[in-house]
């Protein structure tokens, strides 16, 4: 038995792929609520049938979302609990629910999530790219133009980037993000993740595109693009200089300790000439 409370809503993350991913509390939470609203009933079928799951369904999809939302809030107002399930993942994310959750919550009514699979985190947590800051930035827009502009406005973004895409558009948008990002900025393509043909791959953009390219299998199935972001060096604050140089200082001239400086940091050697003057003044 889980621990499914009356008059509560809750968001239950559901596998990527590998059925086995589900959580066991995911498990009894689906077998316990009065109702489930997926995005898809007939795909979600398959696993509440892998899991003996016999909750009945309701859909609630990016077509129907307002209207369901405003009947799941009085089944809510009545007592019941309710589960949200989407195709994949974690709902909300790239996915349909988020008018329900903002809905029943303006309602003061309770709203649990059930954590587990999402796509990006995966991929983010195998990719190794910077990941203590990162951006998620869901589908790029179809067309090309758009896309481009999209991707113009992160030019300079510093956090690693993530996106979903289809992989149809893969090439492409590959091929726009080596434009406008640079060549040879790194990127990790997570493909089927969890499934049978996983596929996570770190490689400059230049080389990932071409390796898409010149073969066909890379253009199937699902993926996310993870984009390096941009290592704008910050210069050294003059706190930061002055403190390595009043150690070189003690052993070295001023035009040594000047030098070794300004290679140990992000500073011209000229700055960290003149600083140096300054302390030895001091
Ligand atoms: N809610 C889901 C989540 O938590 O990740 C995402 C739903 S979104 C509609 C579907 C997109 O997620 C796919 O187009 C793909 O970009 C990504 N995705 C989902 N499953 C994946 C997998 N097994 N491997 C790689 N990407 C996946």
């Amino acid at each position: 038995m889980s621990d499914v409370e009356a008059e509560s809503l809750y968001v239950v993350a559901t596998p990527i792929g590998n059925l086995a991913d589900m959580s066991v509390r995911a498990i009894e939470v689906l077998k316990d609520v009065d109702v489930i609203a997926a995005e898809d009933t007939r795909h979600s079928g398959h696993l509440l049938q892998h899991y003996s799951i016999m909750t009945p369904t309701v859909s609630l999809h990016e077509h129907n979302e307002k209207q369901r939302s405003e009947l799941l809030l009085s089944r809510l107002q009545r007592g019941e609990s309710v589960a949200l399930i989407s195709d994949a993942g974690t709902p909300l994310i790239s996915d349909p629910g988020y008018r329900l959750v903002s809905l029943v919550r303006e309602h003061g009514i309770n709203v649990v999530p059930v954590p587990g699979c999402c796509a990006l985190v995966a991929a983010l947590s195998a990719s190794g790219l910077a990941s203590d800051r990162f951006s998620f930035e869901g589908f790029l827009p179809s067309k090309q133009a758009a896309r481009k502009q999209a991707l113009e406005n992160l030019k300079n973004e510093t956090r690693t980037m993530i996106f979903y895409e289809s992989p149809r558009r893969l090439n492409n948008s590959l091929s726009d993000m080596g434009i406008v990002f640079g060549r040879e900025r790194r990127a990790c393509l997570a493909r089927e993740m969890t499934k049978l043909h996983e596929t996570i791959i770190t490689r400059p953009l230049v080389e990932l595109q071409s390796w898409v390219e010149s073969d066909s299998n890379q253009q199937r199935g699902e993926c996310v693009v993870l984009v390096e972001g941009n290592r704008i060096e910050k210069d050294a604050t003059e706190e930061e200089v002055d403190r390595v140089l009043a150690i070189l200082l003690n052993d070295l001239p001023v035009k040594r300790a000047a030098a070794i400086t300004a290679s140990l940091l992000t500073v011209s050697k000229n700055k960290a000439y003149e600083q140096a003057l300054k302390l030895q003044h001091n």
